[in-house]
């Protein structure tokens, strides 16, 4: 079986995951995720939210709009375009439910993230990403460890992959009302945008050929600035 035939087939298995049902986690499995063979950029993030469990599309609220704002502040031509460069999926795939009170949905289970590690761990295996971008606190625990976001966003770990994080984009966190924090998302995002300068050229020329918008020169110039101030 050639990769792409391996990742159909895997997805296809995936969407019929119900263990967490099974194991009493959650009253309903809703496995959500999007992406395509040949993807070099790998998203993880933390688990899907109630309007991503009726879209079953990935980061399809609020959160995902806000998250399309700092890919085009990367650099990507659109929405689109990232979506179609990067595949998407988190450590929880199903709708963890809401927190009691109501104020906003339930962490990931230990129990759930632990059912959910393999397909995961499958897709890493079967698309080799050139890049993963973790967001959130516990996608990017998952990859490097505990350690505080402060020392994480704004640079880049890891070379097979090369590893990205990111704060969520929520809004829930109060993380990003830090001066120095919101400096450290926009290096965070210079440095996604010079790994789609390097792993996706054709796309940046097609849109320069087209009178697209000057977007990927603004890019490049601000990852070589935001590169040098690291070094
Ligand atoms: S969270 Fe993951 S392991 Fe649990 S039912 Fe959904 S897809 Fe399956």
């Amino acid at each position: 079986m050639n990769g792409r035939s391996a990742l159909l087939a895997h997805q296809s298995a995936c969407r019929a995951c119900h263990v967490c049902v099974d194991d009493g986690i959650i009253p309903e499995a809703t496995p959500t995720f999007e992406g395509r063979w040949g993807a070099p950029f790998f998203l993880v993030g933390q688990a899907p939210g109630p309007v991503e469990r009726e879209s079953r599309r990935p980061f399809s609220g609020r959160a995902g709009k806000e998250l399309d704002r700092w890919m085009l502040r990367a650099g990507f031509e659109s929405p689109e375009e990232f979506r179609r460069l990067t595949y998407i999926a988190a450590l929880m795939r199903c709708f963890p439910g809401r927190n009691r009170a109501g104020s906003g949905d339930l962490k990931p289970p230990p129990a759930a993230v632990a059912n959910c590690a393999h397909w995961l761990d499958a897709e890493l295996r079967i698309l080799k990403p050139r890049v993963l971008i973790l967001v959130g606190q516990l996608a990017i625990a998952r990859f490097l460890g505990p350690g505080r976001l402060e020392d994480r966003v704004g640079r880049r770990f890891g070379k097979g992959p090369v590893m990205v994080p990111l704060p969520h984009p929520s809004g829930q966190s109060r993380w990003l009302n830090d001066p120095a924090n919101r400096q450290r998302l926009t290096i965070a995002l210079t440095l996604v945008g010079q790994l789609r300068l390097t792993l996706a050229p054709a796309s940046v020329s097609r849109s320069n050929s087209d009178g697209g918008p000057e977007q990927p020169h603004r890019a490049r110039r601000a990852a070589t600035n935001a590169i040098r101030r690291q070094t």
